[in-house]
């Protein structure tokens, strides 16, 4: 299940709640059509959910803008069926540049983030060791 945590900068006060992996409602498409707010990504969870061979990821992620390091906490989803992939995309809410599609976890975990406010130094991430939902 997933995970809580504080991000925070030893330089500057940046600080930052974060969630990461699978909630209990994102395990399967009906339970996520119940939260999911992207329109694009309902609609293909409506037309594919009926689908036998649908295959799906969905969990929180940190996804890092590539330009100013902005740190943004959000669901990664992505449907898959034969050769059709259907991912969801973010915009920084910094720069307007086109987030990573995916967001890394494994850098996220080892503590390998620039701070995103002052950008002098990598961020700290506390983990409370306890599930959120
Ligand atoms: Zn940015
Ligand atoms: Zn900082």
């Amino acid at each position: 299940m997933g995970v809580a945590g504080t991000l925070s900068c030893k330089q500057c006060s940046y600080s930052q709640n974060v969630f990461l992996g699978i909630g209990f409602r994102y395990i399967d498409l009906n339970s996520i059509l119940e939260w999911y707010e992207q329109e694009e990504g309902r609609q293909h969870i409506r037309d594919f959910m009926s689908k036998e061979d649908t295959t799906f990821e969905c969990y929180d992620g940190l996804y890092v803008c590539e330009q100013c390091k902005y740190l943004l906490n959000r669901v990664f989803f992505e449907l898959k069926l034969g050769n059709y992939v259907y991912t969801n995309r973010y915009e920084c809410p910094r720069c307007n540049t086109q987030m990573p599609t995916k967001p890394p976890l494994d850098e996220v975990k080892s503590g390998m983030l620039d701070c995103p406010a002052c950008r002098e130094t990598k961020l700290e991430m506390h983990f409370n060791n306890m599930d959120w939902d």
